[in-house]
C-alpha cells in the first residue's frame, strides 16, 4: 500500500479509496454515538472541576439585565467585547467555570496549545497590544489573554461562576427571558447570547468496567494536577514509579502524551484510530515581526488563512503552516474564487497529504510495527488533523507502548487497568483524552432548557430538525442569540466565525435598545430560506462524511435523524463571513421582524 504514497504521478486512488472503506468498515458500530456517556450519575465525579473552589457559596441573585451571556469563552468574551463597544453597559455573565476563558479556562492538560497559529486564532490583539510569546501558544497563555480581555472591558463586575444556567423562558409581558440557575439565580434579561462552546461537553466512552476502575483516573479537559504534580509545561513528579495509560489518539491525546511519556514509569497508549500527525514548526515570536505590524494586520492575516484553508490562493501564504500547505500540493486549488470546494480536486490534494503524513512516520518511528500501527488511512479532514513535533518521537522512547486495539477500542477495564486483546495492563493513572460531544441535540450540548414564545420549547420547535437564520436566531425565540455549528458558517479558525457573528449580534441589540424594540426575531420567510439553503448543502456534505472513519465529525458514522438539519452553512467561510459583514454594514435589521417596546418591559 506505500507504493501508493509516492507522490500525484504514481498514487493509486482506487486502491487508498478501497483501503479507506475496509479501515471504516472494521470501525464502525451500530451504537455509535450512543457509545459515548455523559459525566454524570455515576460517573459524575469526572465533571468536578479541580480548578474552582467546591465549597464556593453564595447568596441567589434576583435582577434584570439588558443582556445576558452564557459562557465565558471566546465567543461570549466577544460578544460582551462588541456590546460594550456598541454602548451597552448592563451585560451580566453567566458561566459553570470559575472564571473566564471557555475551552482555555477547562483544558489544561500537559502539552496544551493552539493548534491554529495565535496570532490568528487568539483575538483582539490589536485592540489589548498583546502578542503571543509562540506561533502555537500555550494554553495558560491563551487562558490569561481571556482574562485580560475581561478586565480591559470591565466585563467581570457581572459575572456569575461557578454557575450553570438551568432554564430560559420567555415572558411576553415584560419582553423578557427569565433565566434560573442551578444557585436559585432568577434574571430577567431583555436580550440572551448563548455561548455554549462548540466542544465542551466531556465525554466518556461506555467501556464496560470503566466504573470500576480503582486507580486514579481523570478526562483531560479535569486535569488533576494535585495528583500528578507539576504543570501544563510538565515535570508530573507525582507520576514517578507510576504506570500511566491513555486512552485517545486525537488532537488532545497527541498533546498530553509527550509529557507523560516524560514523566511517567511507563505510559501504554490505548490506540484506536491513528491520528493524521504533520509538522507542527512551532517558533518563538520575532521582536523584528511584531515591530513591523502595521494597524489592520490581524484581521488581513485571519483573511489569508481563511482564503488558503477554503482552497483560494490568495497572494503570500502568510501563516505557511500545516493547514494552509494542503494548496501547496501539486494539485492547483480546490477551491472557486467564493470558496467553493472542487470536490475532486479536495480528494486527490487529501489523499497526497496524507500520504506524506504517512511516509513521515516511516521516517521518525523506528519501530517497523509500531510505525505501521501509527498510520492514519482516512481522508484528511475526516476528522480534525494533529500536529506535532514530538508526539511521533515519544514511540522511540523505552518507556513508551503503542497498544494498537485495530479499530476496535479498548475491551474492558477492570479495578487494576485496561484490558486490551484479552491482556490486561496494569495502571496507576488512566487518562481519558476521549473528547467531547458536538453538534448534538441543543438542549443536551448546552445543558439548559428553552422555551420560547407561547410555551413551546426549542427542542419542540426543532422536532423536524433545526430551523435558523444564519444559525445564529431563530423564530419564535425573539431576542435570544445562539453562537453554535449548528446551520452556521464553519471555518478551519473559527475565529472569524465568531468575530463575524459577535459584531452582527451586537448591532442588532444596540439598535433595538436605541430604537425601543421590544423583541426582534427572524421573518418566516428569512428563515426558510435559510433552512433551505443549509439543506440544499446536505447532501454533498453527507457523501464526504459517509466515505469518512467514524468521528465525532459524522456523528461516529451514523448522524441521528434528529441532527439531520444541523449541519453547518454549505456556502462556506467565506461567503458566510461576507454575508454577515454585508448585513451588519446594512444595519443588521433586514430579514428580521420586531415588535416595540410595551410599557411592562421598559418598567
Ligand atoms: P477526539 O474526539 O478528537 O478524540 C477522542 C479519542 O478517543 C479518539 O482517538 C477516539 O478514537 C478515542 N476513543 C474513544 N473511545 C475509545 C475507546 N472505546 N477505545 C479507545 N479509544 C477510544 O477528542 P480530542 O479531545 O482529542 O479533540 C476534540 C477536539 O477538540 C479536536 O478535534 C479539536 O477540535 C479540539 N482540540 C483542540 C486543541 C487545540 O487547539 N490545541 C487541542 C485539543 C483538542 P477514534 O478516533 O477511533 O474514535
Amino acid at each position: 500500500m506505500n507504493s501508493s504514497d509516492q507522490g500525484e504521478g504514481s498514487i493509486d486512488f482506487e486502491a487508498l479509496s478501497r483501503k479507506y472503506a475496509e479501515e471504516r468498515a472494521k470501525r464502525l458500530r451500530s451504537d455509535a454515538i450512543g457509545q459515548y456517556q455523559p459525566l454524570t450519575g455515576k460517573l459524575s465525579a469526572y465533571a468536578r472541576d479541580p480548578n474552582a473552589d467546591p465549597d464556593f457559596t453564595r447568596d441567589p441573585v434576583r435582577r434584570d439585565a439588558e443582556v445576558l451571556v452564557i459562557g465565558g469563552g471566546f465567543g461570549g468574551l466577544l460578544g460582551g467585547v462588541r456590546l460594550r463597544e456598541a454602548g451597552v453597559e448592563d451585560i451580566a455573565f453567566v458561566d459553570k467555570a470559575g472564571d473566564f476563558g471557555g475551552t482555555w479556562y477547562w483544558n489544561r492538560y500537559p502539552g496544551v496549545r493552539c493548534d491554529i497559529e495565535s496570532y490568528i486564532y487568539v483575538p483582539l490583539l490589536e485592540e489589548t497590544g498583546f502578542i503571543p510569546t509562540e506561533k502555537y501558544a500555550k494554553g495558560a497563555e491563551i487562558f490569561e489573554h481571556c482574562q485580560r480581555i475581561a478586565q480591559r472591558w470591565d466585563l467581570y463586575k457581572a459575572a456569575l461562576f461557578q454557575t450553570a444556567v438551568q432554564e430560559l423562558v420567555w415572558n411576553e409581558d415584560r419582553q423578557r427571558w427569565i433565566v434560573t440557575t442551578d444557585r436559585g439565580d432568577e434574571i430577567a434579561a431583555r436580550f440572551v447570547i448563548s455561548c455554549t462552546g462548540l466542544l465542551s461537553s466531556p465525554k466518556l466512552p461506555g467501556i464496560p468496567g470503566i466504573e470500576t476502575f480503582a486507580g486514579k483516573s481523570f478526562h483531560t479537559s479535569r486535569w488533576d494536577y494535585g495528583y500528578t504534580g507539576g504543570n501544563a509545561d510538565g515535570a508530573m513528579t507525582g507520576l514517578a514509579g507510576k504506570k500511566v495509560g491513555v486512552i485517545g489518539t486525537g488532537s488532545t491525546g497527541i498533546q498530553c502524551v509527550p509529557p507523560l511519556a516524560e514523566s511517567a514509569e511507563h505510559l501504554y497508549v490505548f490506540q484506536r484510530t491513528p491520528a493524521s500527525v504533520d509538522i507542527r514548526g512551532n517558533r518563538p515570536t520575532d521582536p523584528a515581526w511584531t515591530a513591523s505590524l502595521t494597524t489592520g494586520w490581524q484581521q488581513q492575516r485571519s483573511w489569508n488563512f481563511t482564503y488558503w484553508t477554503s482552497g483560494v490562493r490568495q497572494g503570500e501564504d502568510m501563516i505557511a503552516d500545516g493547514w494552509t500547505n494542503l494548496l501547496a500540493e501539486p494539485t492547483g486549488g480546490f477551491g472557486g474564487a467564493a470558496g467553493e470546494v472542487d470536490p475532486e480536486a479536495m480528494q486527490r490534494a487529501e489523499m497526497l497529504k496524507m500520504g506524506k503524513v504517512r511516509q513521515r512516520i516511516d521516517s521518525i518511528v523506528d519501530d517497523h510495527a509500531t510505525a505501521e500501527s501509527l498510520k492514519p488511512w482516512f481522508n484528511y479532514f475526516c476528522k480534525r488533523p494533529g500536529f506535532s513535533d514530538d508526539y511521533l518521537q515519544t514511540y522511540n522512547r523505552p518507556n513508551v507502548t503503542l497498544i494498537d486495539t485495530g479499530g476496535l477500542g479498548v475491551e474492558r477495564i477492570t479495578p487494576k487497568g485496561v484490558v486490551v486483546g484479552g491482556r490486561e495492563y496494569e495502571l496507576d493513572l488512566l487518562v481519558f483524552a476521549t473528547g467531547f460531544d458536538f453538534m448534538t441535540e441543543y438542549t443536551r450540548e448546552s445543558g439548559f432548557h428553552v422555551t420560547g414564545r407561547g410555551g413551546v420549547s426549542l427542542d419542540e420547535h426543532w422536532v423536524t430538525g433545526a430551523r435558523t437564520l444564519y444559525g445564529i436566531m431563530t423564530r419564535g425565540f425573539p431576542n435570544f442569540f445562539m453562537m453554535s455549528l449548528v446551520q452556521s458558517g464553519i471555518a478551519i479558525n473559527y475565529m472569524p466565525i465568531a468575530e463575524a457573528q459577535t459584531a452582527y449580534i451586537a448591532t442588532i441589540i444596540a439598535n433595538s435598545l436605541s430604537g425601543k424594540i421590544g423583541s426582534v426575531e427572524p421573518s418566516q420567510e428569512a428563515e426558510e430560506a435559510w433552512v433551505g439553503e443549509v439543506l440544499a448543502g446536505a447532501p454533498a456534505r453527507r457523501a464526504f462524511l459517509d466515505s469518512c472513519t467514524p468521528s465525532y465529525f459524522n456523528y461516529e458514522g451514523k448522524p441521528p435523524k434528529s441532527v439531520e438539519s444541523n449541519q453547518p452553512y454549505p456556502g462556506g467561510a467565506i461567503k458566510y463571513l461576507g454575508l454577515l459583514d454585508e448585513q451588519r454594514a446594512a444595519g443588521a435589521m433586514a430579514n428580521l421582524e420586531t415588535t416595540s417596546l410595551n410599557q411592562k418591559a421598559s418598567g
